[in-house]
């Protein structure tokens, strides 16, 4: 449930946070049309207390012209209530709609601004030195037969491939290391549906209609395919009351995710880098508000570890508000060396969505009940009030970007890539990925 009553009444902040993060948001109609809602639910109301009256006098002794007069009123209040009814559905229906796209609040520390006021605030390594002309992830792979671009364009259309050969037992390696890693810190392995309903997909703060849209819809339902698996482990708990002592939940998902990339155009979308489908690996956590900005680190400090033992030259960002998108609050992005690219490319992502998601999936949690100081005092019935949880994603392995980075960063001169040894043992013990013939 959005909070409407405290958008109202903290309109100017409200209408600066959507301009900071460059949000299409239109926080005018929004009002207008809470406006319109809450004097139609009066009406409602209204009606209601009428029809009852009606109904009340109905009980007792009438005359039968009283009765008839009281019957034709009743139908009346009915026919008005139904009308009015549908349109109270309408509107909140709108409402809804337009309300989504209002963006979560922004940390007080987040730089104002677009994509070039991202502060870094971490570097890991230096860019790799090569003694030869490196060759980017395409014509290594083409050298190393890894890819087949040509027939997935065929198949399925451009930003598909086909991963052959050592290629696809990298790809499962990154996912089985990384699901390993991640699992030693304690999250929960789950695989998730790949198809969820367009409703889950909004209530994570995803947009699944309008012409920009990265959402895949599948016609003639309301599924869509999933973006990232941050939608489908959002849902697991969708509508419940969790227990203070089961928090945080912590999961590590493994998904493809589906993206229409509407408006990506350029160098960058070549080869692997900006697919359509592609694997990933998604952490993901449900806390008490008071800790999320400390899973948000922990988050951070997983992947930074995990491109570490890489042996990757990374910097991560603190996102500027216009980069922020709708759910996050605050949000990391580390980006790595890509020799071939010759450029850094985003590689993971970290949010705090605060109680964002939650407020519109219906997480809650009830805080445990203070012992009581005194023997005497009953704890029975006097449950603390619910309060909506908070949800934090990150990116263990997007994997595609992971195979630009090693195939990039782990060049030979005569074109065979070295493998990076915590990878070996998940890769059959496959140390480097030579040309076949
Ligand atoms: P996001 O969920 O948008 O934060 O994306 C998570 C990570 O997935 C990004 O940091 C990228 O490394 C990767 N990624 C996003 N979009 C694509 C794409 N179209 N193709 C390949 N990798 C992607």
């Amino acid at each position: 449930s959005i909070d409407f009553k405290w958008i109202r009444d903290n309109k100017d902040l409200v209408a600066a946070n959507i301009e900071n993060r460059k949000s299409g948001a239109n926080l005018e109609l929004v009002l207008q049309l809470y406006d319109k809602m809450l004097n139609l639910q009066k009406e409602v109301e209204r009606l209601r207390a009428e029809r009852n009256m009606v109904a009340n006098k109905m009980k007792g002794k009438l005359e039968p012209s009283e009765r008839q007069k009281l019957i034709e009123e009743g139908k009346n209040l009915k026919e008005g209530l139904v009308s009015l009814e549908e349109n109270l559905l309408k509107l909140t229906d709108q409402l809804q709609q337009e309300a989504q796209c209002i963006p979560n609040i922004t940390h007080p520390d987040v730089p104002i601004g677009g994509e070039d006021c991202s502060i870094i605030r971490k570097t890991v390594g230096s860019p790799r030195e090569f003694g030869f002309s490196v060759k980017d992830h395409l014509e290594l792979g083409k050298q190393l037969n890894l890819f087949d671009f040509d027939a997935a364009a065929e198949v399925s259309g451009s930003k598909f491939y086909y991963l052959k050969n050592a290629a696809v037992t990298l790809e499962m390696g990154l996912i089985s290391w990384t699901l390993s890693e991640v699992m030693k810190r304690g999250f929960t392995p789950v695989i998730t549906p790949e198809i969820v309903r367009s409703s889950v997909v909004e209530k994570c703060g995803f947009q699944p209609r309008g012409e920009n849209t990265q959402v895949y819809s599948i016609e003639g339902s309301d599924q869509c395919l999933i973006g990232t698996a941050e939608i489908p482990v959002g849902g697991i708990h969708m509508d419940s009351i969790l227990a203070e002592s089961s928090l945080p939940l912590k999961y590590v998902a493994y998904s493809h995710c589906f993206r229409t990339e509407a408006g990506a155009a350029g160098a960058a979308t070549r080869g692997l880098y900006r697919v359509h489908q592609f694997s990933k690996v998604e952490m993901f956590i449900l806390c008490r508000p008071e800790d999320s900005e400390s899973y948000l680190e922990e988050l951070i400090s997983i992947e930074e570890d995990l491109f570490t033992s890489l042996g990757l030259h990374f910097k991560t960002l603190d996102m500027a508000s216009g980069d922020l998108g709708a759910p996050a609050y605050r949000k990391f992005d580390v980006e790595a060396w890509m020799p071939g690219l010759g450029r850094y490319g985003e590689i993971s992502s970290a949010s705090n969505c605060t109680d964002y998601q939650s407020r519109r999936l219906g997480i809650r949690y009830r805080p445990q009940e203070p012992i009581p100081t005194t023997s005497k005092k009953k704890s029975k019935g006097n449950l603390a009030p619910t309060q909506f949880i908070h949800t934090l994603n990150a990116t263990a392995c997007a994997v595609p970007r992971m195979i630009v980075c090693l195939l990039e960063n782990y060049q030979q001169e005569d074109g065979s890539v070295i493998i990076p040894e915590p990878l070996r043992p998940f890769m059959g013990g496959l140390e480097i990925i030579a040309p076949t013939s």
